[in-house]
């Protein structure tokens, strides 16, 4: 076995986090955790990934649910397209599969929402299939193991290191090797400060020789973030609230929101919003009105500012789109997180204007 991977190994023996998905060897659990970690710390993680296998416990159970449910459980772990893909592919692999996961990497990439990196974890990591699995933290590790200091954003980068960790893949150990060198990333090679003193394959690192780990990985700049003007109205009638389901094509699919109305500015009074038609009618007599202050909220690439109003109207009037929700289902619908918070805080009573007619 190569000396770096020895190392590794070695290390990772005595020093790995006993985390439930390393103690298993079901795919779907391992599937799972891995959909989950990709944009989520593991602290933020383990009780998601707890509490989504006590409701779908397996392929089936999930591939059984409506996507509001699923939507449901993800909701405050943010990138739900990772949700809508999950549920697609337990889907596919209850319909074709009789709801068994293929055995292999070949088989697993065939999976409609499963790509390289998750079928390469699942086959390491549930059948020990020998294949590398590289995520940010093996990119950081290798990055400054090598000295490689070209742009980690790009592909040829990646192809780059993904080599080179095959090359010292052990056969037949690939388990422990691929465990060893993500958690090596997650606990010592950090992003800032890395724990070199404390690292197995320090003697190999040419980073720490020449004192470049605050520079390598490097990653060129993003582009600037679209920045946009989400106003709600949020209407409210008889303990009930206007919700609408956002279609395909933009942030947030699926899930539901107030009425919105996008602009070219964040709306910072009543009057802003009188303009829509459900407030224009007369026969929806306001009874009351409470605006929130707009709140940033930031996407990958976006930033979004977003105002909240709440127009309390005496009777409920006919709407031709969306879904009357009473008061107490108001947590389980699934909705973006940044509406949730400005539903907290509309219930806080964290109010800009405070109208009553
Ligand atoms: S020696 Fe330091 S920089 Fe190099 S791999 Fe180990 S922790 Fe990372």
């Amino acid at each position: 076995m190569d000396q770096i991977s020895g190392s590794i190994i070695q290390w990772y023996h005595v020093a790995k986090r006993d985390l439930p998905w390393r103690q298993t060897t079901d795919p779907y659990h391992i599937w799972l955790s891995e959909v989950i970690l990709q944009q989520t710390r593991i602290a933020q993680g383990l009780a998601y990934y707890n509490k989504f296998l006590e409701i779908f416990p397996n392929v089936e159970i999930l591939a059984n649910a409506s996507e509001d449910q699923v939507l449901e459980h993800w909701q405050g772990l943010g990138y739900y397209s990772r949700a809508r893909n999950l549920h697609a592919s337990a889907k596919y692999i209850s319909s074709h599969f009789n709801g068994k996961f293929p055995e292999n990497y070949e088989g697993l990439i065939q999976l409609k929402g499963i790509g390289d990196y998750t079928a390469s974890a699942i086959a390491s990591f549930a059948f020990h299939e020998d294949k590398v699995v590289v995520d940010g933290n093996v990119i950081r590790v290798v990055s400054r193991l090598l000295g490689i200091d070209s742009d980690v954003r790009q592909a040829k980068t990646v192809i780059q290191l993904k080599s080179f960790v095959e090359s010292i893949l052990p056969k037949g150990e690939s388990y422990f090797f691929n465990q060893g060198i993500m958690e090596l990333g997650a606990l010592i090679c950090i992003p800032r400060n890395p724990k070199c003193g404390e690292c197995p394959i320090q003697t190999h690192c040419v980073a720490s020789k020449k004192n470049l780990t605050e520079v390598i990985p490097f990653k060129s700049k993003l582009k600037t973030k679209k920045v946009r003007f989400l106003n709600y109205l949020l209407i409210e009638a008889k303990n009930e609230f206007l919700f609408i389901k956002r279609g395909a094509g933009d942030i947030w699919e699926g899930l539901y929101e107030p009425l919105l109305i996008e602009a070219e500015t964040a709306f910072d009074s009543f009057d802003s919003f009188i303009g829509h038609e459900i407030l224009s009618d007369p026969n929806n007599a306001i009874e009351n009105v409470r605006l929130l202050p707009a709140k940033k909220h930031i996407l990958t690439h976006q930033e979004l500012w977003v105002t909240l109003c709440l127009v309390r109207l005496k009777i409920k009037p006919p709407v031709l789109a969306g879904v009357w929700v009473k008061t107490e289902k108001l947590n389980a619908t699934p909705k973006p997180i940044i509406i949730s918070k400005l539903l907290s805080a509309l219930e806080a009573g964290q109010l800009h204007l405070d109208f009553k007619s």
